[in-house]
């Protein structure tokens, strides 16, 4: 165990039902993995669940641990096998250790216990929710291809009433992509949700459910979408909701504007510190990548401090950063961007050179975008005072261009789709 010093703390996605679920997400990448366990039941075992507890809470070397677990739908794993988890750590936590649990779930099997059980455990929940009915119900489905927009709604209701702490997790695709304020606004007024993480859908077109090939499905969001999605977003945002709503890649950007490391393993330079483990145990190097070629061991045959550190995960953590194209170490949002997470590396350069992010032209503008308010607000913590000062200067919808700078040609920032000369630029 002597190299796990190396590494301090590490996060791990536990997935005790696999690639299990009860909904059949059209764009859902996980669901292919069950072919890579054609005979199993999909549950983590009880000695299992105590090794992995165990191990993991002995691999932390920070006071500090967060348990998350993740799926396929891990409620299905019943209220019962939680509570054992949590029987766990409390044998296996260090003095003075604390810990977090995660979820991450469709909200659909939720009910007064459970909602019950996360509060009186500090649970943090994560609910899967894409917008209003329609934009939800496009590719949110259950197996029997009935939308679920209102057993996640009814989820989100239990949340609040038990006090439990959510954030909900949206993805961008193309039924809601060009629907930026309709999707915000009714997650800020209608859910109340005060975390919001946008995640884009970028689904490879291929047979086999891993990360290859150069196509996308028509369900992905397309790369100028995405800018425009968050653009549209981030104008309302810093109107009327800084301080209030916590949008994750705001969050990270201004982290990053103000030199700060984004916590974000998908806008950091390298990775490899957010693994993946299966309902047997196995271990891969990213939720994203399990797949037999990120394979790298179980934690019955190994323990999983020594996996972390094996040389396998620093090459494939390293690898962010080694690959990245040289356009990428040119681009002045890279200190933001970072290329992004690999998986969506896979199309090329101008020049030619491969392993440009998909997503590329999209985060170019929303980055840019969003550069002098990010300085502004920068700025402001830099001194002491409240980022959420900028909104003193966005008010009754004018923009100051202290705060924004953009080109006379370049699109209005208030969203106006007029050129800047011809909207907010023409009053000066
Ligand atoms: S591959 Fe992407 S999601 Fe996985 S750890 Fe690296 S940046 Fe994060
Ligand atoms: S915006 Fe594009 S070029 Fe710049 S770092 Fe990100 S992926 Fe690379």
């Amino acid at each position: 165990m002597s190299k796990a010093d190396a590494l301090p703390g590490f996060y791990l996605l536990a997935k005790p039902t696999g690639a299990a679920c009860n909904l059949g997400c059209k764009y859902c990448f996980f669901l292919s993995k069950k072919n890579l366990y054609p005979k199993s039941s999909f549950r983590m075992p009880d000695e299992l669940l105590e090794t992995y507890i165990r191990q993991y809470l002995e691999a932390q070397k920070i006071p500090h641990a967060t348990i998350a677990w993740q799926g396929g739908e891990p409620t299905l794993m019943g209220l019962e096998f939680f509570k054992r988890s949590i029987q766990y750590q409390r044998k296996y936590k260090r003095p003075k250790m604390t810990i977090q649990n995660s979820m991450q779930t469709n909200g659909t099997l939720l009910d007064d216990e459970w909602c019950e059980f996360f509060r009186q455990n500090n649970f943090l929940i994560g609910l899967s929710l894409d917008g209003p009915r329609e934009l939800h119900d496009a590719y949110r489905v259950d197996k029997a291809g009935n939308p679920t927009f209102d057993r996640v709604m009814r989820a989100a209701r239990l949340l609040r009433k038990h006090k439990v702490d959510y954030n909900i997790l949206t993805t961008v695709h193309a039924a809601n992509a060009d629907h930026p304020l309709d999707v915000y606004r009714f997650l800020r007024d209608e859910v109340k949700a005060n975390f919001i993480q946008f995640i884009p859908i970028v689904e490879r077109d291929n047979d086999t459910g891993f990360q290859e090939g150069e196509t996308v499905t028509d369900r992905s969001v397309k790369a100028d979408q995405y800018g425009r999605f968050l653009i549209a977003i981030f104008n309302d945002w810093v109107r009327r909701d800084v301080g209030r709503v916590f949008v994750q890649i705001f969050d990270v950007a201004l982290a990053a504007w103000a030199g700060a490391p984004s916590g974000i393993c998908a806008f950091s330079p390298t990775c490899g510190t957010a693994m993946a483990m299966e309902h047997n145990g196995d271990m891969y190097s990213c939720d994203h990548f399990v797949e037999p070629k990120y394979f790298l061991g179980n934690i019955k045959a190994k323990h999983m401090a020594q996996i972390a550190v094996s040389k396998k995960q620093q090459k494939f953590g390293r690898d962010k950063l080694d690959a990245l194209p040289e356009y990428c170490r040119q681009c002045n949002v890279k200190f933001v961007c970072n290329g992004e997470c690999p998986k969506n590396r896979f199309i090329k350069t101008p020049d030619g050179e491969p392993g440009l992010n998909y997503l590329c032209a999209g985060y170019k503008e929303f980055f840019r975008h969003i550069d002098g308010p990010m300085r502004f607000m920068a700025h402001q913590l830099r001194v002491g005072r409240a980022p959420a000062d900028i909104m003193n200067y966005t008010k009754n919808g004018r923009i100051s261009q202290v705060i924004f700078k953009p080109g006379r040609n370049d699109p209005c920032p208030c969203g106006s789709g007029l050129k800047f000369k011809k909207c907010h630029g023409k009053a000066g």
